[in-house]
């Protein structure tokens, strides 16, 4: 039977005009059918808790069957298609030991059977099925075209399936739902859903009618004068530190706020019943295509100053409608699709039990900002629209990446034990503060923390950090409406050292970026992982690194325990140049009756050019701090932030240790002191490399500094060296794991690795 593939493209054009996701199955499965000649052709989908396959979509069997009709991983052919991912062509599946009857379906003897997995970037998404009464198995072409398409629908099933629309056509939907997420943050949390607004692009506002122009017009005005506020204070505030023509687009933006065109433009609209964002959206473009009409390129080139601010106003707007809504004095989780920091930063933070993204990864800097504040969080969450939810009961469940809406009494009850009982053990953790993390054959590990939020300085401290080995100091310029004058971040870091005096504090030069961006200078780039990052953007911005040195090396000369830290070196003359910015820093400083020593100077190891090049960095440094966080995406070319490859990111890939090994090696010789800073030193498996390998200085989250030290203080350093020469030897990352991870079985650590043994409390 001959199957044109212009067939199938036919198929998958009708489908994509096709918007409701019965009707998208049900064409398929009659298409299917017909094209096949077959007597039954159907699509079971996973559940939301990928533990069943329902029957959403059939040719052939009973209707009534759609919905009902539920089989196990594993159970039936169907189940055992999902289990193994592999295609089943019978001749008589009746026959079959695997085969279960299903009465509701009402299948008459049908026999011959051939079902594939529906899979999407590797993920199963379902099964598809087709049925007939001859008793033969289907043709090789039968079978090779049935697999082309399953994997032609994949992508549109898999869009389907993951908005979870299908579900709410079938009855017997559980009242609760389960979602499954990436790893954020760990722990367990409950509260209500918060919706953050997602970051809305102009271009992005849709026509909306207003019944209260009064309260528009008032937003509007709001957010003019809050925009002309903010461009005050950025100008004023930044002065002389900001480059002439940075400081002339000031003027031009508030030249443009002022002009009657937008006003006037925005409340005729709003006179007509638009909602005040529509209304600004209307006056900009117009504003902005007549400059672009213009023949002189200076007025065209305003466009982009027009839509900037418009972009600014747009964003007050939104922010209000924010605090219109204020949050219920109440335990929240909040939602979104990647919550900012500055958004964190503007709840009380007991108020925040959870968060649940449904973008970003594990590396993400939302997830970052969770575990340094003890935060659950769930990352990447699939088919979960937070804004069906606003107001719904939510369970973060961060150890095991999962989150439960709408959960019976009976879950939350059972959440809650989990909740308090993790708490308890927490605070008998806390009694390790003051011990050494020493292996019981006498390796001293030191153990540094990771902030960058004033909030998590204290928490650092009470959980026994010997200093902190990353403070990003990106974080508070995150959280600023503009950027932070040289005073400002003196006072700031002042608090930072002197919270932590002596011990050593490694601050490091601003790192912005990738997926940290300041609010108020946008930076649009097709791969900004690659481009305008860290040192790169603060050497062109030469005054913000001299502000930044300035200030933190007044603080030094206050607190004596300043260690400069410089990320994303990638060449040796970036380095040179920061320490003669340095060095001038401190000269001028001193002219102006300020006595401040030279800090030491270290490098992160993010990108592998560093690693290669450390003997020829080395005469410009005092110190090395692996960011195995950036070192791993930049190895491995995983994006950190992208929930499509996460599972392709994994700090114990073979190169990383290869890498580890390398850096290690190199450092010994050149006799540079290293540390290991990124989320690695957080995660036990890898510690145990860490630890095999050598690494004695870690900095991680306040928050598993605990964990982290009961962990070493249960190990032989000699035992894991035996397992680390095995590792050398293994080509993935699942068998490196696999290695050490009956190490943490063996200490009674929770299956998922992420949990030490209740029973091994501390001694005190
Ligand atoms: C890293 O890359 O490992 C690191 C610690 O830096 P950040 O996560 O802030 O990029
Ligand atoms: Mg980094």
């Amino acid at each position: 039977m001959p199957h044109p593939l212009a067939t199938l493209t036919a198929l998958v054009e009708q489908i994509a005009r096709t918007q409701d996701p019965a009707a998208i199955m049900e064409t398929i499965v009659q298409r299917l059918s017909e094209l096949l000649e077959v007597e039954v052709c159907s699509i079971y989908l996973c559940t939301p808790e990928r533990d069943a396959l329902i029957l959403a979509s059939t040719q052939g069997l009973s209707d009534a069957a759609v919905g009902k009709v539920s089989l196990a991983m594993n159970e039936g052919l169907v189940g055992h298609i999902a289990a193994t991912l592999s295609a089943v062509n019978l001749a008589d599946a009746p026959s079959d030991d695997r085969f279960v009857y299903i009465p509701e379906t009402h299948e008459k003897p049908y026999h011959r059977f051939l079902g594939v997995p529906l899979l999407h970037l590797r993920k199963l998404v379902g099964v598809l099925v087709i049925q007939g009464h001859q008793r033969e198995p289907f043709s090789d072409e039968d079978e090779a075209f049935l697999i082309t398409v399953a994997s032609q629908l994949g992508s549109t099933l898999y869009q389907l399936h993951r908005d979870g629309k299908w579900m709410s056509n079938l009855q017997d939907v559980s009242p609760f739902r389960r979602y499954t997420g990436i790893k954020g943050a760990p722990g367990v949390g409950q509260g209500r859903l918060w919706l953050i607004h997602p970051h809305l692009s102009l271009a992005d506002v849709k026509e909306a009618m207003t019944s209260n122009p009064a309260q528009q017009k008032s937003d509007f005005a709001d957010a003019l004068e809050a925009v002309r506020k903010e461009l005050e204070s950025g100008s004023g505030k930044l002065g002389q530190h900001l480059p002439a023509d940075v400081r002339a687009l000031f003027h031009v933006y508030e030249l443009m706020l002022q002009s009657p065109e937008l006003s006037e433009g925005v409340l005729r609209l709003i006179n007509g019943g638009a909602s005040a964002d529509w209304a600004l959206k209307q006056t900009i473009d117009e504003m902005a295509s007549m400059f672009e009409q213009s023949s002189d390129p200076y007025m065209q080139a305003r466009s982009e100053d027009i839509r900037n601010i418009g972009q600014r106003i747009l964003n007050q707007i939104l922010e209000r409608d924010q605090q219109v809504l204020e949050a219920p004095d109440e335990e929240l989780i909040l939602a979104g699709d990647l919550i900012s920091i500055a958004d964190l930063a503007s709840f009380p933070q007991q108020r925040i039990r959870g968060l649940l993204c449904t973008a970003g990864s594990t590396l993400s800097h939302t997830a970052i900002v969770a575990n340094a504040l003890g935060i659950p969080a769930v990352m990447g969450v699939e088919g979960l629209e937070p804004e069906h939810y606003r107001g719904a009961r939510v369970i973060i469940d961060g150890n095991r990446a999962e989150c439960v809406v709408n959960p019976p009494q009976a879950l939350m009850n059972e959440y809650k034990r989990m909740i308090d009982q993790e708490q308890r053990f927490m605070r008998d953790l806390d009694r390790l503060r003051d011990m050494p993390a020493e292996t019981l054959d006498g390796m001293r590990v030191k153990l540094l923390t990771n902030t960058g939020l004033l909030a998590d300085a204290t928490p650092g401290l009470q959980r026994g950090a010997e200093g902190v080995g990353l403070y990003r100091s990106e974080i508070p310029f995150m959280i600023h409406d503009s950027f932070p004058t040289e005073q400002e971040q003196y006072r700031l870091y002042s608090k930072v050292l002197k919270a932590y005096a002596p011990r050593p504090v490694s601050m490091r030069t601003l790192d912005i970026g990738g997926d940290k961006q300041l609010p108020y200078f946008e930076i649009n780039e097709s791969n900004p992982y690659l481009g305008w990052r860290g040192i790169r953007f603060t050497l062109d911005n030469t005054q913000l690194l001299v502000s930044q040195i300035r200030a933190m090396l007044r603080a030094h000369a206050e607190h004596g325990n300043l260690k400069l830290l410089v990320p994303m070196i990638s060449r040796v003359d970036e380095i040179k140049t920061v320490r003669e910015l340095v060095e001038k820093a401190a000269e001028a400083l001193k002219r102006d009756g300020i006595e401040v020593g030279i800090p030491e100077i270290g490098m992160m190891i993010e990108v592998p050019s560093a690693m290669l090049l450390l003997p020829k960095l080395a005469p410009y440094i005092d110190f090395v701090s692996v960011g195995s966080n950036d070192l791993t995406q930049y190895l491995l070319a995983v994006d950190r932030n992208n929930p499509r490859v996460s599972n392709l990111f994994d700090n114990m890939h073979p190169a990383m240790l290869v890498a580890l090994e390398h850096i290690l090696g190199q450092c010994r010789q050149l006799n540079l002191p290293v540390s290991l800073c990124g989320e690695m030193a957080s995660d036990p498996v890898a510690v145990l490399m860490l630890v095999a390998l050598g690494y004695d200085c870690l900095s991680l989250s306040a928050y598993n500094i605990p964990k982290i030290k009961l962990l070493i203080r249960s190990l032989h350093h000699a035992d894991l060296l035996p397992l680390l020469e095995q590792a050398r030897h293994c080509s993935d990352e699942t068998q490196i794991r696999a290695l050490f991870s009956p190490v943490l079985e063996r200490l009674g650590w929770s299956s998922d690795h992420r949990q030490p043994p209740e029973q091994s409390k501390p001694q005190p």
